[in-house]
C-alpha cells in the first residue's frame, strides 16, 4: 500500500468503536512503520528496500509486542486498550503491504518478501507503475469507505 494506510487506520478504529486517544492509537499505528521511509530517504540513501527495516517485520512485531503488552498488563493496565490498538494497526499495516509491497513474513529465516500482487514497472516512475495497476484499485476504496464514515459521522 502507497496511500491507504491512513485510512486503513481509521477504518480499523471505527471497527473497534474507538474514539479520541484510542482511535488515535488505531491510525498512529497503522501508519508507524512508514514512519522508516526517513531513515530509508535520509540516512540509508535507500540502499535497501525500506521493507527490510526492523520496523516492517512481523518478528520483530510479535516480540515486542508481546513484551509490551505483558508490561502493561502488570504495569499500567488502563494502557492496554491503546497499546493493542496500536498493535492492531501496526498488523494491518504489515498485512496491507503484503498485498503489493511485499513483507518478510518468514524473518529472521529468510528475507524474502512475500508479495500478492507484483506490480511491474510499466512506467517511468515506480510510483505512476503502482498508480496506475490495478491493484491501486483497492486503496481508493479504503479511501472511500474512510472517507464516507468520517464524513457520515461528522454529519451526523
Ligand atoms: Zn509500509
Amino acid at each position: 500500500m502507497i496511500t491507504a494506510h491512513l485510512p486503513s487506520g481509521y477504518l480499523l478504529g471505527r471497527g473497534i468503536r474507538a474514539r479520541g486517544w484510542l482511535m488515535g492509537a488505531a491510525v498512529l499505528g497503522a501508519v508507524f512503520p512508514d514512519f522508516d521511509l526517513i531513515w530509508f530517504y535520509g540516512v540509508d540513501g535507500r540502499a535497501f528496500h525500506h521493507h527490510l527495516y526492523w520496523v516492517h517485520m512481523p518478528a520483530f512485531w510479535l516480540v515486542t509486542g508481546a513484551a509490551l503488552l505483558t508490561v502493561l498488563r502488570l504495569a499500567a493496565p488502563g494502557a492496554l486498550p491503546f497499546a493493542a490498538a496500536f498493535l492492531a494497526g501496526v498488523a494491518l499495516h504489515l498485512v496491507l503491504d503484503t498485498f503489493a509491497g511485499g513483507i518478510a513474513w518468514a524473518w529472521p529465516v529468510s528475507n524474502h518478501l512475500t508479495t500478492l500482487v507484483a506490480v511491474p514497472a510499466t512506467q517511468s516512475h515506480w510510483l505512476l507503475s503502482f498508480i496506475l495497476h490495478w491493484s491501486f484499485l483497492p486503496e481508493l476504496a479504503i479511501w472511500a469507505a474512510a472517507l464516507f464514515l468520517f464524513f457520515k459521522r461528522k454529519l451526523s
